[in-house]
């Protein structure tokens, strides 16, 4: 036990998730690559796998960030970038391993990216320091009505949209959905009590 918990050190958190603009490309690699079509499908034996969507789905949007992330054309194939997959040894060459391929960002921080082109724009507003504290839904819990901001000196106000994206990582879109909601409810989303499971941490202990 004590193994096992020294291997998922909590202290690794803050490391996880970047808290300013830009979030965590302010500090990841830039390595890119799609998730498999086998990442979507339900496996026997493995409970709570499948997505409601299969891999095909995203592919158009996988495209199109592409050239957002500063990366090649969308075709993750070693052949295509020149490698002989001949060559490649076992047991590497299958049919237990397939090998893939990675692409690497060319200028992978999207706050000096983008930044200066969201100051411009006008349909954009960017406001730092807005904490976003609880979502308000309706009474059903399928919509949400508004969004209660607060930042470090104290001020608290409230926006309201026409639509609502939650960007704020993987462990605090979790948190924001658990906290939100009534005040004795399940959190939104969470009917299934599955908000905030299955987390898995990429990076390195
Ligand atoms: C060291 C390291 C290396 C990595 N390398 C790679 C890599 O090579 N390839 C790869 O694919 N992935 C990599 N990752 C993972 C990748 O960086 C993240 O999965 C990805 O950036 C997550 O994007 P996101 O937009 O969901 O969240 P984030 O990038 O974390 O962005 C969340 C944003 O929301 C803001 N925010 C958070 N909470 C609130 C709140 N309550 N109110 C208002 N704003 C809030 C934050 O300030 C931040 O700007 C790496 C991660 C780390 C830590």
């Amino acid at each position: 036990m004590r193994a096992a918990r020294s291997a998922c050190r909590i202290s690794t958190l803050p490391s996880v998730g970047w808290r300013y603009f830009g979030g965590t490309t302010n500090h990841w690699g830039g390595w890119c690559l799609p998730l498999d079509p086998i990442d979507f499908e339900q496996r026997d034996g493995l409970p709570y796998r499948g997505w409601p969507i299969d891999r095909s789905v995203l592919d158009p949007w996988y495209e199109k960030a592409q050239p957002v992330l500063k990366l090649g054309p969308f075709d993750y194939r070693p052949e295509s970038w020149g490698i002989n997959v001949e060559n490649i040894p076992a047991p590497f060459n299958g049919p237990h391993f397939q090998c893939g391929l990675l692409q690497s960002s060319t200028q992978p921080r999207m706050a000096e990216l983008y930044g200066p082109t969201l100051k411009q724009a006008n349909a954009v507003i960017v406001y730092l320091h807005a904490n976003a504290l609880h979502l308000t839904a309706d009474d059903a819990d399928r919509e949400v009505q508004s969004l209660a901001v607060g930042t470090l000196s104290g001020n608290r106000f409230t926006i309201r949209s026409k639509t609502y994206v939650l960007a704020a990582g993987g462990i605090e879109n979790a948190r924001l959905l658990l906290v939100s909601g009534k005040p004795d409810g399940p959190g939104l989303g969470n009917q299934h009590d599955l908000v905030g499971r299955f987390f898995h941490d990429a990076s390195r202990v």
